[in-house]
């Protein structure tokens, strides 16, 4: 297992992080309940073959992740990690609800103190929210009486708000998503070297796409093949990111004992810097080859929101586009039922071409609505 600096907080953390919340889980009484024993056994091995940093959240398995990872940390375990936990924003109705929450996570952790405390998946709108509630106060008294070590925060919206947030408080960490394909989505690179000039150290999600990454369709597969330097898909994802400074630590959620294995072998070989420049190039490849599979030259930009029938364009074309790059048809699938199940799917179209006049990459909105409502409504209704 390879260490790095976390920042300037005079400690060192495990490249790998273990992510909790896609741990093993079992059935009971028709709900899916994490299998606690395989769970625990788990983290334990993860924490003695080296890991160093566990991430949890008020909501992962439906609350019960938070009390899972503290029966983990029992017998010893706790003092040879950091230990990350989250404040559900959208639980907050008022002030004293942060210190409230707190206090519920650090009793479920059975804990009297979190290495880092982070405000949950924060956009503009939640830092809206936060500064209403004085956020900074809160954090600082949790900091003062000792119920967290270094707060942060986690992150999902554009790059503005990334920068917004980043330079509004004296930030312990952040969390943001990241991987080759997303070096330009939400924060994004530039937000990651910001952070690295600003001395906030980053831990990064998402490495593999929500596991998109570690399947490669055929093309991206073939051009893995014909390299010279052989790693695995799961090996090129890891590896990219690791190969920046400003990355302290890379969450894997891992759900089999297999998958952390696989993980601690490919952890013991990643090191700051070691991409050459060739690789970065080749994952620069890689990322083009998934971008070519995307019918839809839809950037997100919103300019045809909303529509008056109603029609979600962007998120049925950011599905659809997600579904044929990575070749898995069923995730849109699940995804075009709801939109069917909340009105907003692109059967509602009524070709009046508001859309498509605002939209400034010109695409043909209504032929692909139909396009898509023709390939998938049938089989998701
Ligand atoms: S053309 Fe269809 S999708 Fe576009 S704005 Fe009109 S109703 Fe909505
Ligand atoms: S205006 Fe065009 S590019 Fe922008 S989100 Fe709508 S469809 Fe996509």
């Amino acid at each position: 297992m390879q260490y790095v600096p976390f920042g300037s907080h005079g400690f060192s953390v495990s490249r790998l992080g273990f992510g909790c919340m896609r741990l093993p889980t079992r059935k009971e009484n028709g709900k899916d309940v994490i299998d606690r024993e395989k769970a625990i056994a788990m983290i334990r091995h993860g924490i003695d073959s080296g890991i160093s940093y566990v991430d949890t959240a008020y909501p992962y398995h439906g609350g019960e992740s938070e009390i899972v990872v503290g029966l983990a940390l029992k017998d010893g375990y706790r003092d040879k990690v950091r230990l990350t936990t989250k404040l559900p924003i959208w639980s907050v109705n008022e002030e004293k609800d942060m210190n409230r929450l707190l206090d519920e996570q650090l009793k479920k952790l059975d804990v009297p103190y979190v290495d880092f405390y982070l405000l949950h998946a924060m956009n503009k709108d939640r830092m809206d929210k936060m500064e209403a509630f004085h956020y900074q106060d809160f954090l600082k008294q949790a900091v003062k009486d000792g119920r967290i070590k270094h707060p942060g925060f986690s992150f999902h919206d554009d790059l503005d708000a990334f920068l917004r947030i980043l330079h509004a408080y004296d930030w312990g960490m952040a969390q943001i998503q990241f991987n080759y394909l997303d070096d330009e989505e939400q924060a994004g690179l530039k937000g990651l070297r910001e952070a690295g000039k600003c001395g906030v150290p980053l831990v990064i999600m998402e490495p593999l796409r929500g596991g998109a990454l570690a399947n490669p369709p055929e093309n991206v597969r073939k051009l893995m093949e014909e390299y010279p330097r052989k790693r695995s898909a799961v090996e090129w994802a890891f590896a990219y990111i690791a190969d920046f400074a400003e990355v302290a630590t890379i969450l894997s959620g891992m759900s089999t004992p297999e998958q952390l294995d696989d993980n601690l072998r490919i952890f013991d070989t990643l090191t700051v810097g070691g991409m050459t420049e060739a690789d970065r190039a080749f994952a620069g490849q890689l990322k083009q080859a998934y971008l070519s599979r995307m019918p839809v030259k839809c950037t997100g930009c919103q300019y045809c929101q909303p529509c008056p029938q109603g029609v979600r364009i962007p998120d049925i074309f950011q599905g659809y586009n997600s579904a044929k790059m990575f070749d898995q048809p069923g995730r849109f699938l699940h995804n075009y039922q709801d939109k069917i199940s909340q009105g907003c799917d692109a059967s509602h179209c009524v070709q009046c071409g508001a859309c498509e006049a605002a939209c400034p990459q010109h695409l043909s909105i209504i032929d692909w609505l139909q396009q898509i409502d023709r390939e998938y409504h049938a089989q998701a209704k």
